[in-house]
C-alpha cells in the first residue's frame, strides 16, 4: 500500500484568512504550527533508512489543502524530495525555503517521552526533529501558508523544498536535487535553511540573532600504514599497527596554526559588544591582537567553538587494525575528520599533514565528503530584512553571522550563486540547544509562535509586493 492511499487527518486551521495582526492571532498560528509539528514528528524519518517518502506525502497533503501544488520526486525506494512553487509576478527572483525531512537516531531509553510520539505537554512539542529541523520546516511552511491564505501579492516566487538524506551527509537529498533538477531552482536569488541561531539567555532574553552565512568544509582523510603480516606471538619489526599509532600520535599532538578569517573576526567583534567580562571583551574586540598573547590564546581556544573557528581542526575518529588479537595485519588504518576554514587550500593542508607524519610508509588520502567552503555575502536585501525584523522587536537587537563549525546542505546552493542563509527562527538557550541530536529535543509553543511570526516578518519583507 502506497503512503498516498492512507488518508491523513490534518489538524484544524486555526486562523482563517488575512495575515495575523494581533498577538492572539499569531498565537493561533503558533498553535496550528504546534499541531502540524506534532503530526510531522510522529512520522519516523530516522536516517538510515529515512523513509522520507511518508513525510513528503504528508507535506504534500498539507500543501494541497491550501491549494498549493507540489511534486514529489522519488530518487530511490522510500526516498523523496518534495518541491512546490508559489508564483509571484516575476518582477523579483525566487526565494527558496530549504528543509530536510530526515532526522538522526533517538534512543528512547534516555528520553522522558516517546521521541516519535508527537507528544505535546508542558507547553512544548517534544520529539526527534522538533528543532532539527522539522520545527524549522513547519515555521517555513506556516509562512508559506499565511502568504497563500492571505493572498498576499508576491513579487518573487516562493519555493518550498523538503529533502532527504541531510543527516547522512550524502545520498539522494539536496545534492541529488541540485544535480538532477537544477532548472527548478537555479533562477532563485535567496535561500533560507537551517544553520543559524537566535541565542537567548536562561531567562529567555535574546542575546543575538545569528544568521549563518558560511560554514567550515569537511576534508575527511584516511591514514593507512602498510607492513608485514604475521603471528602476534612473533613480532615483526614493521608491524603496521605500531607504525600507524606513531603517525597518529604525531597528528594528535600537532597544533594546527591559528587563522583569523574576516567573518570570524567580524563575528567575535560583534560578540564583544555583549560580553560583560572586560578582559574577554577586549580579546573579542581585537582577536588578532589577542592571539599574540598566550593567556588569551589559552582562554579562547579552551572554548570548543572558538577553537574550531580559529583553526583547521582534526579529530581522529576511526581505527582499524586486526580482527584477531593474535594476528598482525598487513595494513592498519584510521579515519580523520578534518574541517577546513574558508579559503584554506586542501592540497596545502594535506602536504603539511604529510610533513607532520614524516613516514613514507604511511599514506594519507581524501575520503568521502570534500568540497571547498562556501560563503554568502551579508550585504543583501534578505540580510537587511532580517535586521529590520529583529530591530522591529528590539531597536538594539544584535544581528551577527556566526560561522558554522559543521555543515548543512547550503553549500550545494551557494555553489549555484544563490545567497543562502542559515536562519533558525526559535530563540533557544543553551539547555534547549542541547536537544539537537541529543535527548528530549523539544520546542515551546512560545518559541513556535515567535518563530512563525519572525519568519513571516523576514520573508514577507522580501517577497511581498
Ligand atoms: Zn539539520
Amino acid at each position: 500500500m502506497g503512503p498516498s492511499s492512507q488518508p491523513v487527518l490534518l489538524p484544524p486551521q486555526l486562523f482563517r484568512e488575512g495575515v495575523p495582526k494581533s498577538e492572539e492571532e499569531w498565537q493561533a498560528a503558533g498553535r496550528e504550527a504546534a499541531t502540524l509539528l506534532s503530526q510531522y514528528i510522529a512520522i519516523n524519518t530516522t536516517n538510515p533508512p529515512g523513509n522520507e517518502l511518508k513525510a513528503a506525502e504528508w507535506v504534500k497533503q498539507v500543501l494541497a489543502r491550501e491549494g498549493i501544488e507540489s511534486q514529489v520526486f522519488e530518487p530511490g525506494p522510500g526516498k523523496a524530495n518534495l518541491y512546490a512553487r508559489v508564483r509571484g509576478d516575476g518582477s523579483g527572483r525566487p526565494l527558496i525555503f530549504l528543509n530536510h525531512m530526515d532526522v538522526v537516531l533517538a534512543s528512547p531509553e534516555y528520553w522522558k517521552v516517546d521521541p516519535f510520539g508527537g507528544v505535546v505537554k508542558d507547553g512544548y512539542v517534544w520529539g526527534r526533529g522538533a528543532l532539527d529541523m522539522k520545527g524549522e520546516a513547519i515555521a517555513q511552511l506556516m509562512t508559506l501558508i499565511i502568504l497563500k491564505r492571505a493572498q498576499v501579492p508576491l513579487r518573487r516566487d516562493v519555493i518550498f523544498l523538503a529533502t532527504s538524506d541531510e543527516e547522512i551527509g550524502a545520498g539522494v537529498g539536496a545534492g541529488w536535487f541540485v544535480e538532477n533538477h537544477p532548472d527548478l531552482i537555479q533562477d532563485a536569488e535567496f535561500l533560507i535553511n537551517e544553520g543559524g541561531t537566535i541565542r537567548a539567555d536562561a531567562r529567555g532574553r535574546i542575546e543575538y540573532y545569528g544568521v549563518g552565512t558560511t560554514e567550515k568544509s569537511p576534508f575527511w582523510l584516511n591514514v593507512s600504514a602498510r607492513g608485514t603480516a604475521g603471528h602476534g606471538s612473533r613480532p615483526t619489526p614493521d608491524n603496521p599497527v605500531h607504525r600507524l599509532v606513531r603517525a597518529l600520535n604525531r597528528i594528535a599532538s600537532w597544533q594546527t596554526p591559528l587563522v583569523v578569517t574576516p567573518t570570524v573576526e567580524r563575528y567575535l567583534h560583534d560578540l564583544s559588544t555583549i560580553e560583560t567580562d572586560a578582559t574577554r571583551r577586549a580579546w573579542l574586540a581585537d582577536v588578532r591582537a589577542a592571539l599574540r598573547d598566550s593567556t588569551a590564546i589559552r582562554a579562547l581556544t579552551a572554548d570548543l567553538t572558538y577553537n574550531a573557528l580559529l583553526r583547521n581542526t582534526i579529530s581522529i575518529t576511526g581505527l582499524k587494525g586486526s580482527d584477531k588479537t593474535n594476528v598482525i595485519p598487513p595494513v592498519a588504518s584510521a579515519a580523520l575528520d578534518v574541517r577546513l576554514l574558508p579559503a584554506q587550500e586542501p592540497a596545502a593542508f594535506l602536504a603539511e599533514l604529510v610533513r607532520v607524519v614524516n613516514d613514507s610508509a604511511v599514506t594519507i588520502t581524501p575520503q568521502g565528503p570534500n568540497w571547498p567552503a562556501t560563503e554568502s555575502s551579508a550585504d543583501t536585501e534578505l540580510f537587511r530584512a532580517i535586521v529590520a525584523a529583529a530591530r522591529a522587536r528590539d531597536p538594539d537587537a544584535l544581528v551577527t553571522t556566526p560561522p558554522l563549525t559543521g555543515f548543512t546542505d547550503s553549500h550545494y546552493f551557494r555553489r549555484l550563486g544563490i545567497v543562502s542563509y542559515g536562519l533558525s527562527p526559535f530563540p533557544l538557550n543553551q539547555v534547549e540547544s542541547r536537544g539537537v541530536h541529543g535527548n528530549d529535543e523539544r520546542v515551546s509553543f512560545d518559541d513556535l509562535t515567535f518563530g512563525v511570526h519572525f519568519m513571516y516578518d523576514v520573508v514577507s519583507r522580501v517577497v511581498a509586493r
